[in-house]
């Protein structure tokens, strides 16, 4: 036993509600995929997860179902975010030893009974001990804000399902806002912009692309043509058009604004000493969706505050809830309580 004590098993996951991102002692970051499952409809037997399981997407019989289990930031279907996880544990555990211990960074927004789910599902996976921490405050934690001082710092974390906005002093979150438009809605409001103004249907993969390349929040230094293919709301057929990125920023009018305006209602319930300090050190934003271009910019001109955007803006989480991991003591303060007993 003791040999094996040397290759220590304890994992950090970020449980997103896009990607799920898992960090290992020692090693780093050992997984990256889509939060996305594909189960059989009738067993309810998981037939493929994460990249997998994505390249199945529109291409499945009645039998296949494919479903993102944290879509929402909530929990859709408990056996399949249970499968998923412990598939996803399974997939980088040493297979003779299980992962002992294990920190997950959830959605600020799930509830008591999705929380025991997922320390349930950690456990069933082999771990002897488990943590959960929100997302803002792995988020903080991993672009290196000390979390303990008594100071104030706004995080914005943008995710696939969910934008979580919150004020983070004194090890715990002072106040947040999260709402369920992200990035899922970003590209829900590209397709739709095509059926309406060009009679064109996109795919969603299409309409990612589009807003990972061209979309923006505020005008480009020079805006971009881009060639779209899809087909014909009307005739059926595969149709091409040109769009520009101006097409594209007005299809993401609506979504933004939206963040946008949490950002702003968060801050109206600021207490002024943080927001004093809010003042000094600006917003910090995370998640996939900071990388929209000109996000920034759009906030800063909105605020009027300094706005920051994370170096690796999509491995904040995951980043950070590994440094819970390695320094628990330091951090026992940070993690959600267990109300298992
Ligand atoms: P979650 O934590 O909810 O799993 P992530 O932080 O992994 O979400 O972010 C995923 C979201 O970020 C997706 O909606 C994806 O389309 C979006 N995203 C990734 N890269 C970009 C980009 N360059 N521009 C805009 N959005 C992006
Ligand atoms: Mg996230």
């Amino acid at each position: 036993m003791g040999l094996f004590n040397f290759f220590s098993n304890d994992v950090a996951i970020d449980l997103g509600t896009a990607n799920t991102l898992i960090w290992m002692k020692g090693k780093g970051i050992v997984l990256d995929e889509p939060s996305i499952v594909a189960f059989d409809s009738t067993t309810k037997h998981i037939i493929a997860i994460g990249h997998e399981a994505k390249a199945m997407t529109g291409k499945t019989h009645r039998g296949i179902k494919i479903i993102r289990p944290l879509r929402d930031g909530a929990i859709a279907d408990f056996e399949i975010t249970e499968g998923m996880l412990r598939a996803f544990i399974r997939k980088v555990s040493m297979s003779w030893q299980p992962a002992r211990r294990v920190v997950v960074c959830v959605p600020s927004g799930i509830t008591e009974v999705e929380k025991r789910a997922v320390r349930d599902s950690c456990e069933h996976a082999g771990a002897k001990e488990v943590h959960l921490i929100a997302e803002p405050m792995a988020s903080a934690i991993g672009i290196g804000l000390n979390v303990h001082d008594p100071v104030g710092n706004l995080i914005v974390d943008i995710g696939g399902g969910t934008t979580e906005i919150a004020v983070i002093a004194l090890s715990g979150i002072v106040s947040d806002e999260s709402i369920r438009t992200a990035g899922d809605e970003m590209t829900e409001s590209i397709v739709q912009f095509f059926r309406s103004s060009n009679n064109l249907r996109i795919g969603d993969r299409t309409a990612e692309m589009l807003k990972c390349q061209v979309g923006s929040a505020m005008p480009l230094e020079e805006e971009i043509l881009i060639e779209v293919k899809g087909q014909d709301l009307v005739h059926g057929i595969p149709k091409m058009i040109q769009v520009s990125s101006v097409d594209i920023r007005k299809a993401l009018t609506k979504p933004i604004n939206e963040i946008v305006q949490a950002v702003l209602r968060l801050l109206e319930r600021t207490p002024p000493e943080l927001a004093a300090d809010i003042f000094d050190r600006g917003i910090m934003l995370t998640g996939g969706g900071a990388l929209l271009k000109g996000l920034d910019e759009r906030l800063r001109s909105e605020t009027s505050l300094p706005v920051h955007v994370a170096e690796d803006p999509l491995l904040a989480v995951v980043k950070g809830t590994g440094i819970v991991l390695d320094n628990l003591s330091e951090y026992s303060n940070v993690v959600i309580k267990s109300s298992r007993f």
